[in-house]
């Protein structure tokens, strides 16, 4: 802890004291507008750092330079770009106690996983790296009379928009992808916590990617954010964050035909039946939202329990709930860490009112901790209704709701019954079941008999109001290139 804190100090001094800027066509600058914000820190919302607040110029800027370079990095060899991506790589994994401390203090997550989020940074460029050199190869499909065959090219420059809540390990996620693919990049992060992408920007330079193949604009969503969904030189926007903005980012595209990647919310359903390895399922379903302050997109926000166990399974979660140590990130001590914006903090705390007046039971936490900074205590609701607020909105803080269910045809109809599909877990020592069920389950990724392990080929993705389109694997380069059918008359 003292080490972290250390370094933690020494970063604030040494970088954040003075500031974080664009990144645009190989050169650190200023807004054109030289309008900056600030981005707080969320142990005690005092200002961490100032940031360059970009807007269409800069956007156009940066546009500009991915379009200029796109031109070379476009038709430069695959074993090439896998050798630059493998360099980042390494640095990533250099500095990754770097990462995760400014990621940590920015973002409030504690530092314990943070780690582990650098090392998957890595393991994303590696991964994509390995791939860069098929990534363009087709098929070949012959005909009467034709020989016809296909090829995959780069679509063109592409936007990267991130949110708040893991920024260094999802934006590598689409960054990776799209340079290995033979894409240019311009990457808008969340302004909340911005201070990471600088991070990959310095190292992607360092690791000798040519300059303007990938830029950084910082500011807000309604500003820079919506120009480069509107640039007609980006030609696709790979987007992870909230439903709301993913329908705006659809609309601001529309004149320009952008091809659109949505990683959206979910209140992901964990089932628990009464055949299940309880023992292992208490595990999952604790560590599934009570990690990564619950704000994870394939956290399990909704605990379904067949009614027999109900009572002693919630009771158990209750207790491992209420002993979770909630503090400084920066302690690797600590599970919980603050909530990364008092806004956020305050939708969050909202739905302990709201719990209350719906009628459902606190069973543990409900309530902040100390005066300063946006702690909550670990939460969990019980006696919860499926038509409940708080069993229906993604609430995206370290709080469950737990609904009993009584056979698997009523826990499938509360599973399905959200608006969102991102992810399904489903507990039971029953295999046909598992595999009845999980077909059943409306979410793009289902886990039998585990929590969230991501195996890099897979495909990720949501349905319903979860997202549109698959990343992992292949399903990344359909996203960044257009496939070219080639016919030629024999
Ligand atoms: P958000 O939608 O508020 O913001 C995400 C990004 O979009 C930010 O960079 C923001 O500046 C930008 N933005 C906002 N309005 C915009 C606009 N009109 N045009 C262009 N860009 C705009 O989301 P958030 O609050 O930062 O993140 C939390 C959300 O992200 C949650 O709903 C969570 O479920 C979701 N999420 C999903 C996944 C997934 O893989 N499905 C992963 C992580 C987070």
């Amino acid at each position: 802890h003292a080490a972290n804190r250390q370094l933690a100090d020494q970063l604030r001094a040494e970088r954040l004291s003075k500031g974080i800027q664009h990144f645009i066509g190989g050169e650190w600058v200023d807004a054109v507008s030289g309008q900056t914000f600030e981005a707080n820190s969320p142990v005690d919302n005092a200002p961490l750092v100032t940031v360059a607040r970009g807007d269409e110029r800069d956007i156009d800027r940066a546009a500009q330079a991915a379009h200029d370079a796109f031109q070379e990095w476009r038709l430069l060899p695959g074993k090439e770009r896998r050798a630059v991506l493998h360099r980042i790589a390494d640095l990533i994994e250099k500095r990754s106690q770097e990462i995760a401390v400014l990621e940590s203090l920015d973002t409030g997550q504690a530092i314990r996983f943070m780690k582990s989020a650098a090392a998957r940074g890595a393991e994303n460029f590696r991964f994509f790296a390995d791939r860069a050199p098929a990534a363009q190869d087709g098929q070949s499909l012959p005909a009467p009379g034709f020989v016809n065959y296909s090829i995959r090219q780069p679509i063109g420059p592409v936007g990267v928009i991130t949110p708040w809540n893991t920024p260094f390990m999802l934006s590598t996620w689409k960054i990776a992808p799209a340079l290995a693919a033979g894409c240019t990049v311009v990457h808008k992060p969340a302004e909340w916590s911005p201070v990471s992408a600088t991070l990959l920007a310095e190292i992607m330079d360092e690791a000798g990617l040519p300059k303007g193949v990938h830029n950084l604009v910082h500011g807000f969503g309604e500003d820079a954010g919506k120009s480069l969904t509107e640039h007609p030189l980006i030609k696709a926007v790979a987007f992870v964050g909230e439903t709301t903005t993913g329908s705006h980012i659809m609309r601001q595209g529309a004149d320009t035909l952008k091809r659109v990647h949505f990683e959206l919310g979910g209140k992901n359903a964990v089932v628990v039946f009464d055949d299940a390895d309880l023992d292992k399922a208490l595990d999952a379903v604790v560590f599934m939202i009570y990690s990564l302050n619950g704000e994870r997109c394939t956290s399990s926000s909704r605990v379904l329990i067949q009614e027999g166990i109900y009572d002693e399974f919630t009771a158990r979660i209750a207790e491992r709930a209420g002993n979770i140590r909630v503090g400084d990130p920066l302690d690797p001590a600590t599970e919980v860490g603050p909530l990364v914006h008092p806004r956020h903090f305050e939708k969050v705390c909202s739905y302990f009112e709201k719990a209350r007046e719906e009628g459902a039971t606190i069973a543990v936490g409900g309530e902040k901790v100390g005066d300063t900074g946006n702690f909550v205590r670990p939460t969990l609701f019980t006696g919860a209704r499926n038509d409940m607020q708080i069993a229906q909105e993604e609430i995206f803080g370290p709080v469950l709701t737990a609904i009993p269910f009584k056979d698997e045809a009523e826990a499938l109809q509360l599973a399905n019954g959200v608006r969102y599909g991102l992810a399904g877990y489903l507990w039971t020592s029953d295999v046909t079941r598992a595999h009845r069920f999980a077909q059943g389950m409306e979410a793009g990724m289902i886990w039998v008999n585990s929590e969230n392990v991501r195996h890099l080929p897979t495909p990720f993705g949501g349905v319903k109001d979860s997202g549109i389109g698959r990343d992992g694997g292949d399903y990344s380069f359909e996203f960044y290139m257009e496939t070219k059918n080639i016919a030629v008359s024999l």
